[in-house]
């Protein structure tokens, strides 16, 4: 909803940024924008990364589906620079700490039967991949590849996985001051004047309160919740598109596994598996790549079904006899591109003092705040100190439950 009048009697809080969404973009920016000295609040609608960033297969991208394509662009020089990035920042030395994060494993494999080896030797050489695959010696396979046949050519990629909950803690921690919970969108009211700059942001929580928030600019961080945000300020809605995946969950008695597996006629791994341990300590993996890319057209049942049948195709040496399923969908929510094609790098637009924002990768959170920090430099906003007095017993959000803790969750 909005409005232009101001309301003197409200409790006011001032800050020189509003974020909405509060996902590895919006959490990564309002700990940079601090960082900064710029005075925020982010406000967030459900708990913090649900959906995209909580179903995360972790994987900080280092450039290995641009080399299968063969493209060696821009993107692909700019997402090789990432891995980097997020370990200075992993190892404490970065522009965030987030050696409270969890690294899952340093490094994931490629593999494959037949025919395609001489492929992966092409781009295993390719000096854009700053985590070149390295093929793996078939006398000292690790596990689950041990027992795998001859025939089954084994890369090793030095691209880092992350448990998505811990790195949302991890985020959340040093900025848990400046998160407030919204009840969106019946709790929240923009002032805004007849161009479309955006004064303040008015908050009523579910008990009755009321926040006015006067601000100088606004970042929409929201994922797919960017679209109706969007709309409700007049900026252009039609900039964003969805491309939904069908993930499955696999839990079991597996071992740890992070890869792809690559074959067939597609560029794209036919599997893309990553790995916890959930809190029962059975292991669970998440399970994607074109499996969740074909799937969407079907129901669950189809989803698990055809995800059994691929297990058994990629990974016929191992043991699935103790595997339950279950599968999800989300939507990827990014740029438009033409034709719904998929975005190669991060998004920032400003309009009037609204800037739009998406990742497109959570590898590209840092490069994503670091350009959002640029713009509002270039806007002429200048740090001020934060007045937020009136925001202190506010509601605060909580981090979301990975998929597979939901304890409504089915399994097959
Ligand atoms: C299944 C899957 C696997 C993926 N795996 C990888 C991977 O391995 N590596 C990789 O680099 N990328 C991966 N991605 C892409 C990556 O997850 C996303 O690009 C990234 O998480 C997007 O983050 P975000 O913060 O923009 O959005 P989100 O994570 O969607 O967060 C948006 C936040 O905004 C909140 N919100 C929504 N509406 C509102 C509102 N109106 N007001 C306030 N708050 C609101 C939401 O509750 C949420 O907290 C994957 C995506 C999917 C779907």
């Amino acid at each position: 909803m909005m409005h232009d009048e101001s309301n003197a009697n409200v409790p006011t809080a001032r800050v020189d940024v509003v974020i909405f969404g509060g996902g590895c973009a919006g959490l990564w920016l309002v700990n940079r924008l601090t960082s900064a000295g710029y005075s925020t609040v982010l406000l967030e609608a459900d708990a913090l990364g649900t959906g995209q960033t909580i179903w995360s297969q972790g994987i900080i991208h280092g450039g290995m589906k641009y080399a299968l394509t063969g493209e060696m662009t821009r993107a692909a020089r700019m997402i090789a620079e990432m891995p980097g990035v997020w370990r200075d920042c992993l190892n404490g030395g970065g522009e965030i700490d987030l050696t409270a994060a969890q690294v899952l494993s340093d490094h994931q494999y490629l593999w494959t039967s037949k025919g395609i080896a001489s492929k992966l030797g092409a781009f295993a050489a390719s000096k854009v991949l700053r985590a070149a695959p390295r093929p793996v010696d078939s006398a000292a396979r690790p596990a689950p590849f041990d027992d795998a046949p001859p025939g089954v050519s084994i890369y090793r990629m030095d691209e880092p996985v992350l448990a998505m909950a811990l790195l949302l803690e991890a985020l959340r921690r040093p900025c848990a001051q400046v998160l407030l919970k919204i009840d969106e969108p019946d709790g929240v009211q923009f002032e805004q004047a007849s161009d479309g700059l955006v004064r303040a942001i008015e908050l009523r929580d579910e008990a009755g309160r009321s926040l006015r928030i006067v601000t100088s600019c606004v970042v929409l961080t929201a994922g797919a919740g960017n679209e109706s945000l969007c709309r409700l300020l007049g900026v252009d809605g039609e900039v964003m598109q969805r491309r939904p995946l069908h993930q499955v969950l696999v839990k079991g008695r597996l071992p740890m596994l992070f890869g792809h597996c690559i074959g067939g006629l597609s560029d794209k791994p036919r599997l893309t598996i990553t790995s916890v341990q959930a809190r029962d300590g059975e292991t669970v993996w998440n399970v994607g790549g074109e499996l969740a890319e074909v799937g969407i057209a079907r129901s669950p049942n189809e989803q698990c079904d055809a995800c059994r049948r691929e297990l058994q195709r990629s990974l016929p040496w191992v043991d699935f006899e103790s595997i339950r399923l279950s599968s999800g969908m989300v939507d990827r929510a990014e740029p438009r591109q033409p034709g719904g094609r998929r975005p190669d790098v991060p998004f920032a637009k400003r309009a009037c003092n609204v800037i739009t924002a998406w990742p497109t990768k959570l590898a590209f959170a840092p490069r994503l705040a670091g350009d959002v920090v640029k713009m509002i430099e270039s806007a002429g906003i200048k740090p001020t100190a934060p007045d937020l007095e009136a925001a202190k017993d506010w509601p605060v959000p909580s981090v979301a439950v990975p998929p597979w803790e939901e304890f409504d969750r089915e399994w097959t």
